[in-house]
């Protein structure tokens, strides 16, 4: 057996012995590849595993998701974050429902027409669920591909990922198991934080980094991008019956189009509050949280106050969680409220 023959058969080997049971991955239909693959960007397995069984229970096709509305769609998408995903989600089975016949497409060029997808997408699909030789070059491929070869890259440079994309096309046999594999591999061994356990690794008798004894150097520490603080004060207001004020977020940038509480940025004292919110009375200082998007982190001062805030819908909270798609960031405000 030749050397390349050899790389595959030792990671297919340990793959049905180790592999990951993942709901996806019992019926790997397009349909729920495309689901996962779009739920699992930026998000961990552990996260994304209950809301696709949720999801697909109450969408079980591209068809019945082309029928949702897109409201219903962000609260079964809420806190699993980056809600651009859950809209371009919507557009694309609209798209594969009246475009496509219902059939996710197994050719490249036409599923990166759909809302979201992009290289990596459509290289997951189409190897997952078509079996497709596509190598889908993500962080965990990257670091089991830079240790192996004892390539000084860093894990998301593009030139980088081309040159992975091609060594593991060299090599690949059953192109959706060999990916599933290298990813799970990824994830269970050749771990992201922290020592890899090379003695469990099916590639441990050639991977060069382990033989030389510096894993941890590959691959390339990224360089650290500058995450932008912004200060913001929110009000949670509430009217004589105790419904609390919401309202939507304008449809362009961070978060578009999700409700929030009123808010406004900068710090604010109690005395500015009628003249940017409304006709407000009881305003009390409640105290402090952050939340940390991927580029920006928010320092919020929560204040609560009786009245009108201009422009806000009132809900009471039971309706604000059944069915208003509130976002972590504000979600986890009404923990002041206790
Ligand atoms: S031998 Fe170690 S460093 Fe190399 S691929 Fe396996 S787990 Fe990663």
């Amino acid at each position: 057996m030749g050397f390349m023959d050899d790389f595959a058969s030792s990671l297919l080997g340990w793959y049905a012995e180790n592999r990951r049971i993942l709901p996806w991955r019992e019926d790997p239909t397009p349909y729920h590849v495309f689901l996962s693959e779009i739920m699992l960007q930026q998000t961990r397995v552990d996260t994304v595993i209950p809301y696709y069984h949720r999801f697909l229970e109450r969408f079980p096709s591209f068809e019945a998701l082309a029928e949702a509305d897109e409201e219903e769609v962000l609260v079964l998408w809420q806190g699993l974050g980056y809600y651009s995903r859950a809209r371009n989600l919507l557009a694309a089975a609209k798209m594969v429902a009246s475009e496509m016949n219902g059939v996710l497409p197994a050719d490249k060029s036409k599923l990166l027409r759909l809302p979201g997808v992009g290289e990596y997408v459509s290289h997951a699909v189409l190897s997952i669920a078509f079996n497709q030789p596509y190598a889908a070059v993500d962080g965990n491929l990257m670091r089991v591909y830079a240790r192996h070869e004892a390539k000084a890259v860093e894990a998301n440079d593009p030139k980088g990922k081309k040159e992975c994309a091609a060594f593991l096309l060299r090599r690949m046999e059953s192109p959706s198991q060999f990916n599933q594999a290298l990813m799970d591999l990824g994830e269970l061994v050749c771990l992201p934080h922290g020592e890899p356990k090379c003695a469990s690794c099916p590639f441990a008798r050639r991977c060069k980094a382990h033989l030389h004894g510096n894993p941890l150097d590959y691959p390339l520490a990224k360089k650290k991008n500058d995450v932008k603080k912004e200060a913001l004060t929110v009000l949670l207001a509430f009217d004589s019956e105790g419904n609390i004020a919401i309202r939507k977020r304008q449809d362009q940038g961070l978060l578009a189009s999700m409700y929030e509480f009123p808010n406004v940025v900068g710090k604010k004292k109690n005395g500015e509050f009628t003249d940017i919110f409304g006709n407000l009375q009881d305003i009390r200082f409640l105290g402090k949280a952050k939340h940390r998007f991927s580029h920006i982190e928010w320092d919020i001062d929560v204040y609560a106050a009786n009245g009108v805030v201009d422009g806000a819908t009132y809900v009471t909270l039971e309706e604000l969680k059944r069915r208003y798609s509130l976002p972590t960031a504000f979600a986890k405000l009404l923990k002041f409220l206790t």
